[in-house]
């Protein structure tokens, strides 16, 4: 079994330590809090050993009445694989902790890619992980650019990529965060540091991105262009899509106009949290004109690089090819819906 420790369980952690557990070759040692939260209460409910990330903050826990396991080192010390899913910076200034105790570890999208040995999607680039001591699984968008423009390099060839993000304000759960009524070019600079993160799967991928903010929680959205090097049609596209296993490709009768009905179908089908781990394309919206493709596609922020973390566990411990995990994790998650 490979013991894998969750250091930072908010929004992406606690989901990646559910779907940890789920994998039969795999369980989770701990995670670790900085405070004792209702998903510290969670964690402590679900019988995760809960460790606390930061020395002077283990009273708060005491007189909450939550009970800690011990401190993150003992947390690191004891995994095969830690992820980090800490906020944005704070993975990188962990690093040492977890090289002092010699432990792989996994980052998240919002670190930067620079002093990590590779960036993650195990779809397009499992094997540049196999043995390696910090790996990045790269953010939301990037892993569902990346899953789109694989087979499609694959099949067809691709000249350039062009893509515009419609991405929500924040997560539900994010109060402060916006914008409340307004649309905003966020970056109003080009590209948007999407399209050079896509890079960091396909260094020699042309992309161009876009990005814009709404006042949206759900999902982001894409509107996606890809010049080909060939000019399938769109129904040949369409069924290349429905044969990768982490693309829902919508069907047209599901009356699906948006992230809202998608994520109540999500619920419907009794996806915990809501969540939706795959890239959803609308069917209907695949379009060619020669060799330009169109297509718009919803990303589940909080959900779809949970199965490419439990794949980087697989990948830095040398446990499994990509085929082999790709289909462990989706099996034991539920994929496909
Ligand atoms: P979050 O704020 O929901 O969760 C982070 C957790 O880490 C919180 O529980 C926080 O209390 C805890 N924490 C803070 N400092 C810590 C420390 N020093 N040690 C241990 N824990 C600490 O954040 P998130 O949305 O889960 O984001 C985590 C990472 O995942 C970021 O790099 C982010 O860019 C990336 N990411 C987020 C999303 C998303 O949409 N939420 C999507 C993909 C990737």
């Amino acid at each position: 079994m490979l013991r894998v420790g969750v250091n930072g369980y908010g929004t992406i952690g606690k989901r990646v330590a559910d779907a940890v557990r789920a994998q039969p070759d795999m369980e989770v040692v701990g995670v670790a809090k900085t405070r004792p939260n209702f998903e510290a209460e969670q964690a402590v409910e679900k019988g995760f050993p809960l460790y606390a990330a930061v020395e002077d903050r283990v009273e708060l826990f005491d007189e909450a009445g939550i009970e800690l396991a011990g401190m993150v080192e003992e947390l690191v010390a004891d995994s095969d694989v830690i992820v980090d899913a800490c906020p944005s910076g704070i993975g990188e200034q962990n690093a040492e902790m977890y090289a002092e105790y010699d432990t792989p570890a996994l980052y998240q999208g919002g670190e930067s890619a620079d002093f990590v040995d590779a960036s993650f999607n195990a779809r397009s680039n499992f094997s540049d992980a196999s043995g390696a001591d910090h790996v990045r699984v790269v953010s939301c968008n990037t892993t569902g650019l990346s899953r789109l423009v694989a087979p499609l390099r694959e099949e067809y060839g691709v000249e350039k990529v062009r893509t515009t993000l419609v991405r929500r304000g924040g997560d539900p759960a994010q109060t402060g965060r916006g914008p409340i009524n307004d649309i905003v070019p966020n970056p109003v600079t080009l590209p948007s540091h999407h399209g050079p993160d896509v890079n960091t799967i396909f260094p020699d991928l042309d992309i161009d991105t876009l990005g814009l903010k709404v006042p949206a929680t759900l999902m982001h959205m894409h509107s996606v262009n890809v010049t080909l090097e060939s000019e399938p049609d769109a129904d040949e596209v369409r069924d290349l899509l429905e044969g990768e296993s982490r693309l829902f490709v919508i069907p047209d009768h599901f009356d699906i106009d948006g992230a809202g009905k998608l994520k109540e179908y999500a619920q419907d089908v009794g996806r915990p949290r809501g969540d939706i781990w795959e890239n959803c394309v609308w069917g209907e919206s695949v379009t060619t004109e020669g060799d330009d493709l169109y297509l718009f596609q919803a990303i589940h922020q909080e959900s779809d690089v949970v199965p490419e973390n439990v794949d980087a566990v697989r990948a830095v411990t040398n446990s499994a090819d990509a085929e082999e995990s790709i289909r462990k994790t989706n099996e034991a998650l539920g994929m496909g819906i």
